[in-house]
């Protein structure tokens, strides 16, 4: 972890470069079996916010000077959602032209990939969850398929955008050889930046809800905790400039762990925007932090911690991953 800190001040310094998320809706048609916000969770209240309360939290984004916004969301397939993102995006890039701005709504064909990034996006987070095919089975569906995945983040790399993934560490089944793989997958597919979280049991789930999964995670919580941690040094050790956030699930695991890999590995935070009234809809496991928060309270808290830490806010910065820049140059 040592090397990994010194690796990552040598290219950013002590700077943490700010993403703003926006968990516009957790509409779902996928059923992937771990996640909360899966279409078979009849307990889950849906909802989508309008556009104008999404351009209110990106006016939020923009005075904040976080440089940069993500809109996130279940994976939505119909043409009107489609319409809905599109002119999400056209009027946060006609209103704000320097902000940066990522999607993560899940797999889309290239050619609505194509038309989100000239509306102004610029880059594309999805996670492929694991690089083992056979565990990505046992944890989705039988349509929902590891090759449609790993297409779409192709398809996204062939459009320029900049493309972020990630896996769950801790899944069950998940073995260290499969970790190793992801290593490897990350580094052989040249991904700009990477978003990697700690699975953590739903309740209404059908892994979460299996007593023998609970009993299971709750014994091995400190033991994933801390493989992240080793496994986000060796990726930064292994890829010294790309991007990598520090994500939300850290923090189920202990009280500073996005602290805690911001001090290791990592580059990147994603303080909340959603409005309080929909976080607790936007559940996509249980214990989830910064539930009863609002906006300014996660400004506040984020700006507070990274201090105390002994690092840098880099606020009004895009943050460009230089792995990115370097590729296109
Ligand atoms: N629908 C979008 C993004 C929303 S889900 C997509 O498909 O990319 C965002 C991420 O939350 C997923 O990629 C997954 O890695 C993570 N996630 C879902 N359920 C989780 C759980 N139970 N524990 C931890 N992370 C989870």
């Amino acid at each position: 972890m040592e090397l990994a800190k010194q690796t990552k001040e040598s290219v950013f310094g002590k700077k943490v470069w700010f993403r703003g998320i926006i968990e516009f809706s957790n509409i779902c048609h996928n059923n992937c079996y771990y996640c909360g916000i899966r279409s078979d969770n009849t307990e889950k209240e849906s909802f989508i916010m309008s556009h104008d309360e999404i351009l209110s939290c990106v006016d939020f984004i923009h005075s904040a000077n976080y440089g940069s916004v993500v809109f996130q969301s279940g994976e939505i397939k119909s043409e009107s959602f489609k319409d809905f993102l599109l002119t999400t995006v056209e009027s946060t890039h006609r209103k704000y032209p320097k902000l940066g701005i990522t999607i993560s709504c899940g797999e889309f064909d290239r050619d609505f990939l194509k038309n989100l990034k000239l509306a102004g996006a610029n880059r594309y987070l999805l996670r492929i969850e694991t690089s083992n095919n056979d565990l990505y089975q046992k944890l989705h569906p039988n349509e929902m398929l590891w090759d449609d995945r790993y297409a779409c983040l192709k398809n996204l790399q062939q459009l320029d955008y900049q493309v972020g993934t990630g896996i769950m560490i801790g899944l069950p089944g998940q073995t260290l050889d499969d970790l190793f793989h992801d290593l490897k997958f990350f580094v052989d597919n040249q991904f700009d930046m990477f978003g990697v979280g700690l699975y953590v049991t739903h309740q209404n789930t059908p892994i979460g809800s299996d007593p023998a999964v609970v009993t299971w995670w709750n014994n091995n919580k400190e033991k994933h905790f801390n493989r992240l941690l080793n496994f986000l040094s060796i990726l930064r050790i292994l890829l010294p400039t790309v991007n990598i956030a520090a994500t939300t699930s850290c923090d189920v695991f202990h009280p500073s762990g996005r602290m805690m890999v911001l001090n290791s590995s990592g580059n990147i935070i994603m303080p909340v925007v959603t409005p309080q009234k929909y976080r607790h809809h936007y559940l996509l496991y249980d214990g989830k932090p910064c539930m009863d928060e609002t906006k300014e309270i996660c400004y506040d808290c984020t700006i507070a911690k990274l201090k105390k830490a002994g690092l840098e806010p880099a606020l009004g910065e895009h943050g460009t991953s230089p792995f990115y820049i370097k590729k296109n140059t």
